[in-house]
């Protein structure tokens, strides 16, 4: 039984708390939300009065904050508050699981090796079904004693860890991922269109592409018409699933590192633009692949 520290008791990390608690951990939370404290304290986690007194006895502790603002305000301390780095015991291993950029892991790590503390980054993916299911990916990056440190932890909330190699790559691996997912989508969106006003059917395309060299998650898995896929989102009206706000927060860190990096992705920086104006437009709610309603609405014009 190991004394974990779970900050951040939200969609995601109340039930990845609860997983700890299932695999005989001793857990204490701290949340800033009363709801998500009552929910945590019902499936066992003991709750604290503050961060800091939720990390004073931890050996292990995880965050799970909606952004990387949050993360580096609960590392350092805001104002009179401690920072949970001040307030952890030395040595103490930091497991960072929100979705964040990479520039701000590397900062959260470096913070963490400053106050002789251990850490990594790993979020992750799978959303809220695999953070209750313990079916979650984890992608982390960190040194190596300290990757073999987490994996026990990590294995209690999810069923496939990755060493994705040094401080900031779990981060690196998340967006480079969700840059492939969300430019996939709406190209996968923009084919059904093109199909439908071509007089296909959405099955036939399916069947042809699935098997073909357009097979991708997008399209065999999370589909974005009804039909073809019984379990994708488009056959319950787009309740997510991924949400559209989720997809256009991840491509607004991998747009943040195009420009860091100098790389250019001209795809990438115009998937990020679409999923903007789509959260922007009502869509931040509904599963990502609803930007196919919004294709098949721009496209107007009467088949020739
Ligand atoms: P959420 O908003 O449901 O939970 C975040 C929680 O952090 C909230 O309960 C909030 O009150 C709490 N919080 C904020 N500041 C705090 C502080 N200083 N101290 C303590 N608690 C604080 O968000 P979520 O859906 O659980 O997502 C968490 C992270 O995981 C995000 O970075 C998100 O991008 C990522 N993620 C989410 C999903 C998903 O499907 N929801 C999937 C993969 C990754």
């Amino acid at each position: 039984m190991t004394n974990i520290a779970f900050i951040g008791l939200g969609n995601m990390g109340g039930p990845m708390a609860a997983n700890l608690v299932v695999a005989g951990h001793r857990v204490t939370g701290f949340d800033l939300v009363p709801a998500a404290l009552e929910a945590a304290a019902a499936s066992g986690v003991t709750i604290a009065a503050t961060a800091s007194e939720a990390v004073a006895q931890a050996d292990v502790i995880i965050t799970m904050l909606p952004s990387g603002r949050h993360v580096l305000a609960a590392y350092e301390g805001l104002g009179a508050e401690a920072g949970l780095l001040d307030s952890a015991r030395p040595g103490a291993l930091f497991i960072e699981s929100s979705t964040i950029s990479v520039d701000d892991a590397r900062r959260a790590h470096q913070l963490a090796e400053a106050a002789g503390m251990r850490s990594v980054d790993a979020p992750v993916s799978g959303g809220v079904v695999g953070a209750t299911a313990a079916t979650l990916t984890f992608m982390v990056g960190g040194a190596v004693a300290d990757f073999e440190l987490s994996e026990p932890f990590l294995s209690s909330m999810g069923s496939r860890i990755v060493h994705c190699g040094a401080p900031g790559n779990g981060q690196a691996a998340k967006i480079c991922n969700n840059l492939i997912l969300g430019s996939a989508m709406i190209a996968v969106s923009e084919a059904f269109v093109l199909g439908e006003k071509l007089g296909l059917t959405n099955q036939a395309l399916f069947d042809v592409a699935s098997t073909a060299s357009g097979q991708c998650w997008a399209l065999t898995t999370n589909c974005p018409v009804p039909g073809p896929v019984a379990t994708s989102p488009a056959n319950r009206e787009f309740q997510p699933g991924f949400a559209g706000a989720l997809m256009a927060k991840d491509l607004g860190l991998a747009v943040e590192a195009l420009e860091s990096t100098g790389v250019e992705a001209d795809i990438g920086r115009l998937a990020e633009a679409i999923y903007r104006q789509f959260a922007a437009d009502g869509g931040g709610g509904l599963d990502f692949s609803a930007i196919i309603d919004v294709i098949r609405e721009r496209s107007t014009k009467e088949s020739a």
